[in-house]
């Protein structure tokens, strides 16, 4: 691996090599995380990288772009053709800065925007008084029903009316269940909203039709490529014809400087991957562990926030087996299994410390572990919640942990010999 900076670098490498052992030897459970391919390892890492290109196939601001005009035009048809939708734009360097293009696209300086709340599910960047944004348009809430858990559909569209906002923003980071696209999409257009969904985690369970997608009910649907797409770090914007111009616009010049090119290539890769046989299985599994690890918490006496999950997470509060959220992550991850530290919905809590965990599925899926598997991590996951503090227990669960983990091994053997 790494043949040249190896030599040149060896500091970088070494600590390349000892993250490559940790990611080898850890149950990797955060939510937001996936393994990439090596086909994606090998395009983000290819020539692509030396081409400074700005503006759009056709319409380009550099000279030497015919070549990379046919990968762009290329990874467009693919994202449309997996996700049925009329334009797309793959540009945007992540899922933030998509959701920034769209903003960029829609709303003036003091516009209103009606977004989840972020500790209910929400995004950073869907108006949190922590970025910058909050200082640039007005943003607004809606949240749970405190008993069901989900989404609360009446005081959104109460919310709506009240509120007149120009975008309603829908999807999170930490929201286990379907959100009902073609109900907030209605909503939107009956108070003269645009509507935007923030598809950043559940991407990839959307391009394999394992959950419905949003694209028919919205007009515009941003993402990472990461997460369950499993793709390089990256981002893309879909909408209807209608908004083609204005968020192309919004993108660039509006938002963004000169396109990423390694990523398309690597984005135009998986979108082929996705749209077949193998990463419908992947994704089909990534909801059925999910589902049999929450089934198996709950019966250890964790309390599964929303009685369930629909998609790769789940939020499990910890309260009834008396430990925060705080000291399960770190208990958990000093003996090999990582996941994080999450707010629940009305958390007494701070998010510092929380009183639950989110745990996402998506990569020990990728391993090759199933429901057989999921049994058995819930069992040291328990072990461990139950004396959080003692060495010996939490030895013993790390023995468990590494032997179960080193069945399924990251990448095929050999993948980094040179
Ligand atoms: C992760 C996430 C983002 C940010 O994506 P990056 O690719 O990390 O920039 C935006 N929105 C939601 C809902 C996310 O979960």
């Amino acid at each position: 691996m790494l043949k040249h900076a190896r030599v040149s670098d060896p500091e970088v490498y070494k600590l390349t090599l000892e993250e490559l052992t940790r990611q080898e030897h850890n149950i990797e459970m955060i939510a937001s995380e996936s393994t990439a391919a090596l086909e994606v390892m090998e395009l983000t890492g290819s020539i692509w990288t030396n081409k400074t290109l700005e503006g759009y196939p056709g319409a380009r601001f550099q000279a030497g772009s015919h070549v990379a005009d046919k990968l762009e035009t290329l990874a467009n048809q693919r994202a449309m053709d997996l996700y049925g939708a009329d334009h797309v734009n793959l540009q945007p360097y992540s899922g933030s800065t998509a959701n920034y293009a769209v903003y960029s696209a829609v709303l003036k300086p003091g516009d209103r925007v009606l977004g989840m709340r972020l500790d209910q599910g929400g995004h950073l960047t869907h108006g949190s008084p922590a970025n910058f944004l909050s200082k640039v348009y007005q943003f607004d809430f809606y949240g749970v029903n405190q008993e069901t858990e989900t989404i609360d559909y009446e005081a959104l569209e109460k919310k709506a009316k009240e509120f007149q906002p120009k975008l309603i923003i829908e999807g999170g980071s930490s929201y286990p269940r379907l959100i009902d696209y073609e109900r907030i999409g209605a909503i939107a257009k009956s108070v003269g909203a645009f509507s935007m969904v923030d598809m950043a985690h559940v991407s990839g369970l959307i391009a394999a039709k394992v959950i419905p997608s949003p694209v028919p009910h919205t007009d515009f649907v941003s993402s990472s490529t990461t997460k369950t797409f499993c793709g390089p770090r990256s981002g893309m914007v879909l909408c209807k014809k209608e908004f083609a111009k204005q968020l192309d616009r919004g993108v660039f010049p509006g938002a963004l400087g000169s396109m990423h090119l390694h990523t398309m290539a690597a984005k135009a890769w998986c979108f082929k991957q996705m749209a077949g046989a193998e990463y419908k299985v992947a994704m089909t599994q990534v909801v059925k562990n999910a589902k049999k690890l929450a089934e198996e918490l709950a019966k250890y006496g964790f309390r599964i926030v929303s009685g369930g999950t629909d998609n790769h997470l789940i939020l499990a509060d910890l309260r009834p087996k008396g430990i925060t959220g705080k000291v399960f992550q770190d208990a958990l991850d000093s003996v090999g299994i990582t996941v994080n530290k999450n707010q629940i919905p009305f958390d007494p809590e701070k998010p510092t410390i929380a009183s639950g965990v989110r745990i996402g599925l998506t990569s020990v899926t990728q391993r090759g572990l199933k429901e057989k598997e999921i049994e058995a991590i819930a069992k040291i996951m328990d072990k461990v919640s139950s004396a959080p503090e003692d060495e010996a227990n939490l030895k013993a669960c790390r023995e468990q942990a590494e032997k179960l983990i080193a069945n399924f091994p990251l990448y095929p053997a050999g993948s980094f010999d040179d």
